[in-house]
């Protein structure tokens, strides 16, 4: 046989087969989307939900009760619905006590017998002072933060929400999102009977916390792991001042200790490298003896060790920041950790994230349809233009705040450390107008610059006393190019032009922080 009619034949063979599989997989693919397709319509038809909500933790909880309350049905998949333990969202600032109210959840704080915070006390090279959240301002809450153990507080949450007939909450861990042409219409999940099945909704809120693996897909932001927070919890005991976080600023970073409970006592401290004393072997509870303990203060040592003496449970967590970015996809939103994260020194991740809800489920409200991709999308510009006043600031703040904290060699850096307590110390506007920022109940980003610069300004002024000397100026220049170099940074991921937008400014203030509360 002729070689080239063989190769001709072998050819249209090939041309064939290629063109046999593209037309099956094709095929196969529009199929399994019309059925997806059906699904989702057959789901509609039988009265199925407005939302699905990835995750029942703060977030999740919160706004599957805010959106129900405003008349959707919602369906709520969380991978766990035992109480959670765990060493975070354990103090709820001020202003988050106000989103909360506002969101019709302030009862969630009641039963699990919470802790009334008034503010900071600060320890520093054996001074300490005493900071409180103001009374005097526009703030139109009682002044006042809680401590808590944080899972009693997310089944509360759990509990409101699914106390609500619009809203499902089951339990079942969601493996990917079901997507269409860009479009996100629902998740697949596996149940607590171990199946793998399917939810179709309009929209899909993505709320599944700072390990979310469901947000990779969706936007471009990358989590840093900043530092590892090491915790333990001392039972049967009672701090001095029970209502005050104590703030102890050691080295390397900090340690803290505060009253989740009547009984019980989080202490906690900051390491910043990853390379971590190990907690099976014996090592870590050595290190806190050895390393840690002795910087904590006398009074408070005792119960510092006493969680350590009774063997109580080690708790590693990283900290973590995120700038904030819009899904790329339609028919989807992520919220919460998942979103956005700053460093926890300030605890206001959930104030954040309430506030976050707020804004959101009011701008969702009058929405007919969520399905309608335009209008949601239209909506969550404005979402993420007006949360700047509360986000940016706290964001800023934490980050900022968080770096200072971090023990140095370098004079200036250390100045700044100084000048940050000499500043809390120092009483009047000063404190009340810092603490006022921290507690998240003046969120303005322009008085938090007001802040950072006379902070810097002061240290400055303590670097060059009691005369300026050439070393001393040269340190003051470079402590100014330090706070630059902390500030630029976190400016530039939030955005400046958003952040200090006084359109912006004025509607947080006038729409979330007004006195009206639900
Ligand atoms: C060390 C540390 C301390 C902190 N301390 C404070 C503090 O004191 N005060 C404060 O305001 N903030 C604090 N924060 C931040 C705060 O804890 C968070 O901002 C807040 O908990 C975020 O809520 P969330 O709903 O986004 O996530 P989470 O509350 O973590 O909830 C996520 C939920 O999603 C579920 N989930 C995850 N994946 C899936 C899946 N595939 N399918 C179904 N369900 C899923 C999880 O089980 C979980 O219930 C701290 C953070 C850290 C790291």
């Amino acid at each position: 046989m002729d070689m080239a009619f063989v190769e001709v034949c072998l050819r249209m063979l090939l041309v064939f087969v290629l063109s046999w599989t593209i037309f099956h997989v094709n095929n196969r693919k529009k199929k399994k989307a019309t059925k997806l397709a059906d699904l989702a319509t057959e789901e509609r038809k039988e009265g199925g939900p407005d939302v699905i909500i990835v995750g029942a933790g703060v977030g999740g909880s919160a706004l599957a009760y805010a959106l129900a309350k405003d008349g959707r049905r919602v369906h709520v998949i969380e991978r766990d619905m035992r109480e959670p333990v765990r060493m975070m969202g354990e103090f709820m600032q001020p202003g988050g006590r106000l989103m909360l109210s506002k969101l019709g959840l302030q009862d969630c704080l009641e039963e699990i017998d919470a802790q009334k915070s008034t503010g900071i006390r600060l320890f520093k090279d054996g001074k300490e002072t005493v900071a409180c959240f103001p009374v005097d301002t526009n703030f139109p809450y009682e002044p006042s933060g809680r401590f808590f153990h944080n899972g009693r507080f997310v089944q509360r949450l759990r509990q409101k929400a699914s106390s609500l007939p619009n809203v499902r909450l089951e339990e079942g861990t969601v493996r990917s999102l079901i997507e269409e042409k860009g479009v996100v219409k629902g998740v697949t999940y596996k149940n607590s009977s171990g199946e793998e099945t399917t939810s179709f909704a309009p929209l899909t809120v993505v709320c599944d916390g700072c390990h979310s693996n469901l947000r990779r897909s969706l936007n471009d932001n990358n989590a840093e792991v900043t530092a590892y927070e090491i915790g333990y919890i001392s039972r049967n005991c009672r701090l001095e001042q029970p209502d005050k976080l104590h703030l102890i600023m050691a080295k390397p970073s900090f340690a803290m200790l505060y009253q989740v409970s009547s009984t019980d006592v989080r202490c906690n401290f900051e390491l910043l490298s990853k390379n971590l004393p190990s907690v099976s072997n014996g090592e870590m509870t050595s290190f806190v003896r050895n390393s840690i303990a002795p910087q904590v203060p006398l009074k408070l040592r005792k119960t510092f060790l006493k969680g350590l003496d009774e063997g109580s449970h080690i708790k590693i967590t990283q900290a973590k920041r995120m700038p904030a970015t819009l899904s790329r996809k339609k028919g989807v939103i992520v919220l919460g950790d998942a979103f956005n994260m700053r460093h926890p020194v300030i605890a206001s991740g959930m104030m954040v994230l309430l506030s976050d809800i707020l804004i959101l489920s009011r701008l969702l409200k009058p929405l007919g349809n969520l399905g309608d991709e335009n209008k949601v999308s239209e909506v969550m510009k404005s979402f993420y233009a007006l949360r700047k006043p509360m986000s940016a600031t706290v964001n800023t703040l934490g980050n900022s705040f968080w770096q200072v904290l971090i023990a140095s060699t370098d004079e200036a850096k250390e100045a700044m450390r100084q000048g940050c307590f000499d500043y809390l110390s120092s009483g009047g506007f000063r404190t009340s107008g810092l603490m006022a920022l921290i507690g998240g109940m003046n969120p303005r980003p322009l008085s938090l610059f007001y802040h950072l610069f006379v902070i810097s300004l002061s240290s400055i002024g303590q670097l060059l006393s009691p005369f300026p000397t050439p070393l001393r100026v040269w340190h003051s220049l470079r402590l100014l190019d330090l706070s630059l170099k902390m500030l630029v940074p976190h400016l530039k991921a939030e955005g400046i032009g958003q952040m200090l937008s006084p359109t912006n400014a004025a509607a947080y203030r006038k729409s979330y922080m007004a006195a009206t509360v639900v």
